[in-house]
């Protein structure tokens, strides 16, 4: 089977073709400029490969109803020449078999889940770190959806002491306290440039673990992967699970969380190929459907 992957992201878009076993055969990346620029790229890479089936992946807001007028659209970005832009139609053009389209993390998830560190349970949440945060899960093969689809990075987190946070929509929501661009507000350098032992990991670490208390109280995750380019910093994850542990306070009485092992939270087992991989799945899934 041969399965065409588009991951498209907010700074650069990535094509790539995979197996049934997510073998990555080809693959080429591009940056993220004009819509009619940057697709059809894509459109190209369709073309020459000719896949069974193709998988977007993509940075969002994006519309996943597929009963609304916009479904396959991105949406309310802030990427300005980007807001309401058909991804998945424009795709359409060049392609007519079948086509699956989710966030890029809900793919990461799926990805992890088939191919990755996450095949050995039934559940499986993404997280990304990056220029942004954003969260993606599935349950038993099926990506979470809702109204929309979750915006983890969103939430909130409580009782905290700083509040120096980027988010334009809610300043200091995870996302705007602990992206790799809330890092480098705060400590006036690039997050990549911060020593392993600066004190700003520690922070990120409670940050961090904070909101994965929340979240796996909320959707009891089998497995957490940490992707992005701010979980380049791997002292971060023994510090995360420790802030994990403390919060949850023995409450939830499962060996993953009392014991807190190295394979509770974790990186993804498809590394930096993880998003790529994850358009593959979904792809898979739209093939097999
Ligand atoms: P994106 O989120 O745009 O897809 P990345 O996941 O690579 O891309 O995230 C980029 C962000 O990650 C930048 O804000 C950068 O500061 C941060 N970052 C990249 N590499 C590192 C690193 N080695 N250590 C800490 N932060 C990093
Ligand atoms: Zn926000």
């Amino acid at each position: 089977m041969k399965l065409c992957g588009i991951e498209a992201g907010g700074t650069k878009f990535v094509c790539g073709i995979s197996d049934e076993n997510g073998n990555l055969s080809e693959q080429i990346s591009f940056p993220t400029t004009t819509p009619e620029e940057t697709l059809k790229q894509c459109q190209a890479f369709i073309i020459k490969h000719k896949p069974d089936a193709l998988g977007i992946a993509s940075f969002g807001p994006i519309d996943l109803n597929v009963k609304s007028e916009h479904y396959g659209y991105i949406t309310t970005t802030p990427k300005s020449n980007w807001l309401y832009v058909n991804i998945l139609g424009s795709m359409r053009e060049v392609f007519d078999g079948p086509i699956g389209f989710d966030t890029d993390v809900n793919g990461a998830a799926l990805g992890e889940s088939l191919w990755g560190r996450a095949q050995d349970v039934a559940s499986c949440l993404y997280i990304t770190i990056g220029t942004g945060i954003g969260g993606g899960f599935v349950s038993n093969k099926q990506c979470l959806h809702g109204l929309v689809h979750p915006e983890m990075g969103h939430m909130h987190l409580a009782s905290l002491s700083i509040s120096d946070g980027v988010c334009p929509y809610h300043h200091n929501c995870w996302e705007g306290l602990a992206s790799g661009p809330a890092l480098e507000k705060r400590w006036g350098m690039k997050a990549s440039e911060l020593g392993s032992d600066h004190p700003a990991w520690k922070e990120e670490a409670r940050l961090i673990g904070e909101a994965l208390s929340t979240l796996i109280c909320v959707l009891s995750p089998e497995r957490i992967l940490l992707g992005g380019g701010v979980m380049h910093q791997t002292q971060l994850f023994p510090m995360i699970r420790l802030v994990v542990k403390e919060r949850l306070n023995g409450y939830i009485a499962h060996p993953s969380i009392l014991t807190m092992d190295e394979h509770y939270i974790t990186a993804p087992g498809l590394g930096d190929e993880a998003g790529l991989l994850g358009a593959c799945a979904l792809g898979h899934k739209a093939y097999l459907r």
